[in-house]
């Protein structure tokens, strides 16, 4: 039924209405209708689109033996025609009917078969229908195979669906249900195996992909392989069980760590988990006179170290502008160090030279000499002998120096990882007195045993080796734990961190790889010759080839003006000693350098663990610019030395005073100066005669 032909059922209705036919236009149109609901051929060919009005006209007649209506039937076709729309000839008349019946006030209603019903039936179904809905009811009969048996009536909104399809659907949908209980529950059961298998997934998952927790894929010499951990950073602390390790390697699939203790009971499969901290040291004034290892965690037995403080070992190295030129001098209390190659607060020095030759002897006094100058001092034991370490230890403890004093010590026997961190651990120790204002003295013992452990981690870690075996990176690895020492400008506190890292070399080799790093990376370099030690002269410092290049600006007046001439003074006495070794017929000139030569060394050396105050330096040094030990003899200048001193200290202290005080040497202080000195000379020459 459509909006359309309801319309012109409507019309038809009217027509029949004007004609005054109504009752035929019914009669003739509910026969047709009836006829065709069972008889479909007859219902196909009225439906048709390529028959003509006519010829469906003159069939339909021909059906009734030419009963029908004749006007009847050509307003009916005229009217389909009008609706101008195909398979519109049973909707009108079944339209017309209900048009019809509605008027009437007629219940008007299918009922559909799959066989023709009897009208007896029909008649049965409109009472009982009727009887139902209160009102007269039409029943029309149409068939419908599909129902497979039984009726189904369809009457204005209401069906009554006693057909066969339905109960089979019903059949079916209640068979259905069941099905769908029983897929519910298989569903349900493959749902928790399939949760199951997801939260299986999710736990192995865990495992495996979290960001802060792995497993361990492997593990040898110290090395941990892990997988997982996906957010660590370099540098991390890792938990393994009882053990610490420490992220190296950060690759795509794999995290590489360096265990920092015990390989212990880290296994293969171990859990991994990622603390979310960088190593940390503890840092502030509980550290001093202490001894740690690379960790900050104490190994003297004088219990925890009282300090809430950390800081974690790596840092960004201040940049040039949080620094401040190298304008003080770090004494070190050695004659021929502060006075031909003086150190400033915040430089970079570098103590190079073969093994034995008293490299750590320099060090240690150097943190002897910094005794109530307000220094601290760190000593970073890398790589040696534990037994080494501790007697160090007990010297700075018998100097008093471990009251200023702390040691961070990574001993020979402690994994690479732990040599390797090391000085960075006692560089943040001293960022922290540095960064508050203090001058923090720190030396590095020695840096080619800490490349070498790194060499070691490297390729352990299978990152490519380089020159020397080394990995590329070797060179970053100093420079940016010595970037981190300097002056800080006046803004930051004016704080200070003098390095004195140490170099071993083989055989007096310094353009060998680690050396040339270090050397060009610090402000200059002390370096020692083992024939110079093994010839008596100690500390072995060889003039030449050692240098400071920013030192000379921080020396004070006193021992600028004293000093001057000193080197120069030993490189003539070197050139012309190989001479001197030939031949007796030398010249007045080349025997009063080698004379001077002679003395100046004999003067510079010094014995360990006996540094000199700066003023003491100042008046021996004036004593031999005025060439007042040339002629004392060679074996007597320690002697006169030291009587010269005792002598200033109790006759003269008002000069000792000035010059400590004034830190330079005016015009009329030289003088009076030069007369004592003098008259003392005179007086040690004739005690000598
Ligand atoms: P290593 O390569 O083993 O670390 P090193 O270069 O650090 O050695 P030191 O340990 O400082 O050398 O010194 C070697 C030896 O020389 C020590 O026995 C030390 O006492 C002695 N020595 C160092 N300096 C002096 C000195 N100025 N006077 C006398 N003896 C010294
Ligand atoms: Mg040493």
């Amino acid at each position: 039924m459509s909006i359309t032909t309801r319309r012109y059922a409507h019309d038809l209705h009217n027509l029949a209405l004007q004609d005054d036919k109504l009752d035929v236009y019914f009669d003739t149109l509910n026969q047709v209708n009836e006829r065709l609901n069972l008889d479909s051929e007859l219902a196909a060919y009225i439906d048709s689109t390529t028959i003509s009005t006519s010829d469906k006209k003159d069939r339909l007649q021909k059906a009734f033996n030419n009963t029908l209506d004749n006007d009847v039937l050509t307003t009916f076709f005229i009217m389909n025609n009008a609706i101008n729309q195909k398979h519109t000839e049973l909707l009108l008349i079944q339209d017309f009917l209900a048009y019809y019946y509605r008027i009437k006030g007629i219940g008007f209603g299918v009922v559909y078969s799959v066989r023709p019903l009897e009208k007896e039936h029909i008649e049965k179904l409109e009472v009982a229908i009727g009887n139902e809905l209160e009102q007269k009811v039409v029943l029309e009969n149409k068939l419908d195979e599909s129902l497979i048996g039984g009726f189904k009536i369809v009457i204005n909104n209401n069906v009554w669906d006693g057909s066969y399809r339905s109960k089979l659907k019903d059949l079916k949908s209640s068979l259905l249900a069941k099905d769908e209980d029983f897929e519910a529950s298989t569903r349900e059961m493959s749902q928790s195996i399939k949760q199951q298998i997801d939260t299986f997934e999710k736990q192995r998952v865990n495992v495996q992909t979290s960001a802060t927790i792995g497993y361990v894929t492997s593990v040898a010499d110290g090395i941990v392989n892990i997988s997982g951990v996906f957010e660590a950073m370099s540098e991390e602390l890792l938990s393994i069980g009882d053990s610490v390790a420490m992220v190296m390697n950060l690759e795509e699939d794999n995290v590489g760590a360096v265990l920092l203790s015990d390989a212990g009971n880290v296994v293969e499969g171990s859990q991994v988990v990622a603390t979310g901290r960088v190593v940390e040291v503890p840092v502030g004034d509980a550290l001093l006179g202490r001894v740690v290892d690379a960790l900050g965690n104490p190994i003297d037995g004088k219990g925890v170290i009282k300090t809430y403080e950390y800081a974690p070992i790596e840092k960004t190295a201040p940049g040039v502008i949080e620094r401040q030129s190298v304008h003080q001098p770090l004494e070190t209390g050695l004659k021929i160090i502060d006075s031909m190659i003086p150190i400033g607060k915040g430089q970079r020095e570098l103590i190079i030279g073969d093994r034995q030759t008293g490299k750590t002897a320099i060090a240690i006094d150097a943190i002897l000499n910094q005794q109530g100058k307000n220094v601290k001092c760190i000593y970073v034991a890398i790589g040696q002998k534990n037994s080494t370490v501790a007697q160090i230890v007990e010297k700075l403890k018998q100097n008093g120096a471990m009251a200023y004093t702390t040691v961070v010590v990574a001993g020979a026997s402690e994994p690479a990882a732990l040599q390797y961190i090391a000085p960075y651990s006692g560089c943040s120790i001293s960022e922290y007195w540095m960064n508050q204002g203090q001058d923090v003295l720190i030396v590095y013992d020695d840096l080619s045993k800490h490349a070498v452990a790194y060499r070691t981690l490297s390729l352990l870690l299978k990152r490519p080796p380089g020159r020397e075996a080394y990995p590329g990176d070797v060179f970053y690895l100093h420079s940016r734990l010595l970037e981190r020492s300097g002056k800080l400008s006046a803004d930051l506190g004016g704080g200070s961190s003098t390095a004195l890292p140490i170099v071993e070399t083989q055989a007096g080799d310094i353009s060998a790889y680690i050396p040339t790093n270090v050397i060009s990376i610090t402000d200059g370099q002390i370096f020692l010759q083992t024939e110079l030690f093994n010839s008596g002269i100690r500390p072995a410092v060889d003039s030449g080839l050692s240098v400071s290049r920013v030192g000379s600006s921080a020396q004070t007046q006193a021992m600028k003006k004293v000093s001057s001439s000193l080197k120069l003074d030993l490189a003539q006495y070197r050139e012309v000693l190989d001479f001197a070794q030939f031949g007796t017929d030398l010249d007045v000139a080349t025997k009063q350098t080698i004379n001077r030569g002679q003395h100046l060394t004999e003067l510079l050396k010094q014995p360990q663990y006996s540094p000199v105050a700066m003023e003491d330096m100042v008046m021996i040094l004036f004593a031999n610019q005025k060439g007042l030990i040339d002629q004392i003899p060679l074996r007597m200048v320690k002697y006169y030395e030291q009587s010269l001193l005792l002598e200033m200290h109790s006759s003269y202290p008002e000069i000792v005073e000035e010059i400590r005080n004034e830190k330079d040497i005016s015009l009329e202080l030289e003088e009076r100066m030069y007369a004592v000195m003098k008259e003392h000379s005179e007086k040690y020459r004739i005690t000598e005669m």
